[in-house]
């Protein structure tokens, strides 16, 4: 009987398996021809302070504006970039691009934006990487301070003192240097204390239930107080509504990010949003 039913799941499952691994073969071509076709665009979503409302800077998120099938999210494509190592050009093109709009933007009205750009694990482990860093900022005019980049604790998992290293290579030359989606991983505590960062970003999963959950709001609160301790930035993430807003701003503030405030937008509805905030 068990022979039998393995036998029978194999026959279900084997032509799906085929199916999948074909499937992402084909995405990993497509993938390639995309960065070549420059089929990849940048949104900016506004980082705002939770008191005033006034946006502060963006972060740069990465979409594929594929042929025929419209716009594909980073989730469905940076693991795969990132395991065909892709995301070392992609990710260099996207920070490449953002630095070049965040000159432009910073130079022409758009006062002290700065921006976020998200950095892959693969990327941090390339010894090119602050090279490539460091020309950008270079070759866009753009002021270190004027950049932050977001790395997840995924970087600390192999080695957390060679990460700690290559991320003050970084901060040296002046970038800021942002922990994103804490609180989804494993060893958040160890991490805090170990990487030289400045801002911790708050996962949307802290942040959902704080309007009317005492227990959410006690671990935000703790949360608060041990990044002021430690003398960290922090932004929320994930702030979708007034009551997220208002219930975070209660309990002490700080910066965040939500369509509370505004979705992830192309460079020039960005601009124009940023322009009508400051009016
Ligand atoms: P992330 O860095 O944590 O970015 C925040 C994600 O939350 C974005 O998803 C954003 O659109 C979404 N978001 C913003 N406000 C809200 C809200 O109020 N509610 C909800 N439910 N979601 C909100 P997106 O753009 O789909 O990006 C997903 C993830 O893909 C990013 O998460 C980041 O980890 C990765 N990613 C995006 N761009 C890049 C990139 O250029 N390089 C690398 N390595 N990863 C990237
Ligand atoms: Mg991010
Ligand atoms: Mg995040
Ligand atoms: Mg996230």
């Amino acid at each position: 009987y068990v022979a039998k039913r393995t036998q029978r799941h194999l026959v279900r499952y084997q032509p799906a398996f085929e199916r999948e691994v074909t499937e992402r073969l084909d995405l990993d071509q497509a993938l390639r021809r995309a960065l070549a076709r420059q089929e990849f665009r940048v949104a900016y979503q506004p980082v705002c302070d939770l008191k005033t409302g006034l946006p502060v800077g963006a972060e740069a998120l990465v979409r594929w504006e594929r042929p025929g099938v419209g716009l594909v999210s980073p989730a469905q494509f940076i693991g795969v970039a990132e395991d065909n190592g892709l995301i070392r050009p992609l990710g260099e093109w996207v920070l490449r691009e953002a630095c070049r709009q965040a000159g432009l933007w910073r130079a022409s009205g758009l006062g002290l934006l700065s921006v976020a750009v998200n950095v892959s694990p693969v990327q941090l482990a390339d010894p090119g990487f602050t090279g490539a860093v460091e020309a950008a900022l270079t070759d866009f005019a753009l002021p270190p301070r004027a950049l932050s980049l977001e790395v997840t604790e995924q970087v600390a998992v192999t080695d957390l003192r060679e990460a700690g290293q290559r991320l003050s290579a970084l901060r040296g030359l002046g970038v800021r240097i942002s922990l994103d989606d804490f609180g989804t991983g494993q060893s958040s505590l160890a991490v805090l204390r170990h990487l030289p960062i400045d801002t911790l970003k708050l996962d949307q999963s802290f942040v959902r239930d704080v309007p009317g959950e005492p227990a959410a709001q006690a671990v935000i609160s703790a949360l608060l107080t041990l990044t002021a301790g430690l003398g960290l930035h922090v932004v929320a993430e994930g702030v979708e509504t007034q009551a997220h807003r208002e219930a975070l701003l209660g309990l002490g503030g700080g910066a965040a990010q939500g369509y509370a405030f505004s979705p992830p937008l192309p460079p020039d509805a960005f601009q124009r949003w940023w322009l009508a905030q400051m009016d």
